[in-house]
């Protein structure tokens, strides 16, 4: 075998590629992996600034739950999860607004009793509609599926609540995708509940980092081989089966196989002669809609105040309690000059060893629309000031105390991800973009797959644990199809 010849080439090392890579080395496949950063992780990346480490996107995981979290089965049986070292906060989320502050515990009953506990009058419907949400589950997929797939949440809260406060309340979580609720699936809202807000709040003890320093550890130990700051510039076809890929510092490889985890308008626009494409794909690659991207705010802050104040994991902070007006705005194209929304997440609060001694950081997150470096340049000071101005209305000393000060804006997360329009979530999760053959893992090319938030599992809805599976699904059918032409492999797919 040439040395640049490989079963199996994966572009990108984010989580979706890793997970990928780790059950195709496992399984004795010989897997190349290009990443064009100098870190793995992707939207799971970090970076580090005068002793501070921060998390870079993604900070909170769900679907941990024993024994069928997507997550808890993935790390199981890549035989990571104790090396991982998953930990749960006892508080998952905190909605803040100037009228309310409400505690979720990411436990069904206890989400409903802290909501009933503001609404009494409509107890009866809360614990209902968490009842039903509950009942959501593999055994019950198809029945839900059927009944919600067409019907917005909107209408679906409205079966329950007549109150608007209780509607736009149950929709902050929505903010985990940037979509509102009369333009999302009640089936995506239903699944997004169930992997992220009633088995949400888990982290990773030693950060994000470790996450994927652990995978692309264990990618290696099994013989996989992967390349840093080693742009994939080219898909090779011939004879309308992929060839291969070429790389900006290894050059050609000649690979059976190429999975991609790059934004569709990447792969078949760029990476891909999109000629050799059929019409009526590229027209629907070139139509898609990406999900938003984001403004991040990175604070390193001297003292410690934060862990006394007794908020969750992830802090949604709306004083106007409007996120379905957001959404909306921010998905049309509209900044959020007047920070009418954002999430804060607290790293150093669950691990000190992220912070210099005595120290602590914070992380806040706002949807916004992909605008040029022009725009940001112009106008990256005034988000920056407003945003802790907005912050220091929760927490009055912040200004005094920071000293480290970064914002990341659509640019830096396409310069650092490649994302398609800096898209935090790839596609977005809207009701014509989630059906599962709308972006499925094979393509028109023969043993080209993608693998990614980019690819559609029929419930819309990205976040580390759908990316995992989406990594396991295209290993375990390129598996499939290797075993029908060499034999047994080493691991066994289920
Ligand atoms: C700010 C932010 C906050 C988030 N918060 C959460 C959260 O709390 N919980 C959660 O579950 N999810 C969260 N998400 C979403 C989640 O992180 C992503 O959906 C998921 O990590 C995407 O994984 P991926 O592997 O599909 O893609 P990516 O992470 O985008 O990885 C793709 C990789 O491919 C590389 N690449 C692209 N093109 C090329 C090329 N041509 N050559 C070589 N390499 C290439 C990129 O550099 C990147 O490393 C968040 C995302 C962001 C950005």
């Amino acid at each position: 075998m040439k040395s640049n010849s490989y079963d199996v080439a994966i572009i990108g090392a984010g989580i979706s590629g890793l997970i990928a890579g780790n059950y195709l080395a496992q399984s004795g496949l010989r897997v190349f992996m290009a990443e064009q950063h100098y870190a793995v992780g992707g939207c799971c990346s970090y970076f580090k600034r005068n002793g501070y480490t921060f998390e870079c996107g993604a900070h909170s995981l769900g679907s941990c739950r024993n024994p069928d979290g997507y997550l808890y089965k993935i790390f199981n049986e890549l035989g990571i999860y104790d090396v991982l070292d998953i930990k749960r906060a006892d508080c998952s989320d905190t909605l803040i607004s100037n009228k309310y502050t409400i505690n979720f515990s990411g436990n069904a009953d206890q989400m409903a009793n802290s909501l009933a506990n503001e609404f009494k009058q409509y107890k009866d419907q809360i614990h209902s509609f968490f009842k039903e949400l509950e009942g959501f589950g593999a055994k019950s997929f198809l029945r839900y599926y059927s009944r919600y797939k067409n019907m917005t949440f909107d209408v679906f809260l409205s079966k329950y609540f007549d109150n608007v406060e209780i509607k736009e309340i149950l929709s902050i979580f929505l903010g985990n995708l940037g979509v509102p609720s009369n333009q999302i699936s009640a089936i995506t809202a239903l699944a997004l509940y169930r992997e992220f807000v009633l088995d949400g709040g888990y982290y990773v003890e030693g950060g994000m980092k470790k996450l994927g320093d652990v995978l692309k550890n264990n990618f290696k130990k099994n013989g996989g081989v992967i390349s840093l700051k080693d742009k994939t510039i080219k898909i090779n076809i011939k004879n309308e089966c992929v060839s291969g890929v070429e790389t900006e510092r290894t050059g050609a490889i000649e690979s059976t196989y190429v999975i991609s985890t790059a934004g569709i308008k990447q792969t078949f626009l760029q990476l891909i002669n999109e000629d050799l494409m059929p019409s009526d794909f590229i027209r629907k690659v070139k139509n898609s809609k990406s999900s938003v991207s984001a403004l991040i705010l990175y604070l390193g802050l001297k003292g410690r105040t934060i862990k006394d104040l007794g908020w969750g994991r992830t802090v949604w902070y709306l004083p106007n309690l409007n996120p379905n007006e957001f959404h909306r705005k921010v998905l049309d194209g509209q900044c959020d000059e007047s920070v009418e929304a954002m999430l804060m997440g607290f790293p150093s609060k669950y691990d000190e060893l992220l912070v210099p001694h005595g120290c602590e950081s914070l992380m806040c997150i706002l949807s916004a629309p992909y605008k040029s470096n022009d725009f940001w340049d112009a106008n990256k000071a005034k988000y920056k000031e407003a945003i802790i101005n907005r912050i220091s209305t929760l927490i009055p000393d912040i200004k005094g105390r920071i000293e480290v000060c970064e914002l990341a804006t659509p640019p830096t997360i396409f310069k650092f991800t490649l994302n398609d329009a800096g898209a935090i979530y790839g596609l977005a999760s809207t009701r014509d973009q989630i059906d599962i053959d709308y972006m499925p893992f094979k393509t028109p090319v023969k043993n080209l797959f993608l693998s990614s938030h980019w690819t559609t599992q029929g419930y819309g809805q990205a976040g580390v644990p759908v990316v995992a599976l989406a990594g396991k699904q295209v290993a375990f059918a390129i598996q499939k199809k290797e075993k029908q032409i060499k034999g047994d492999l080493l691991y066994k797919s289920q």
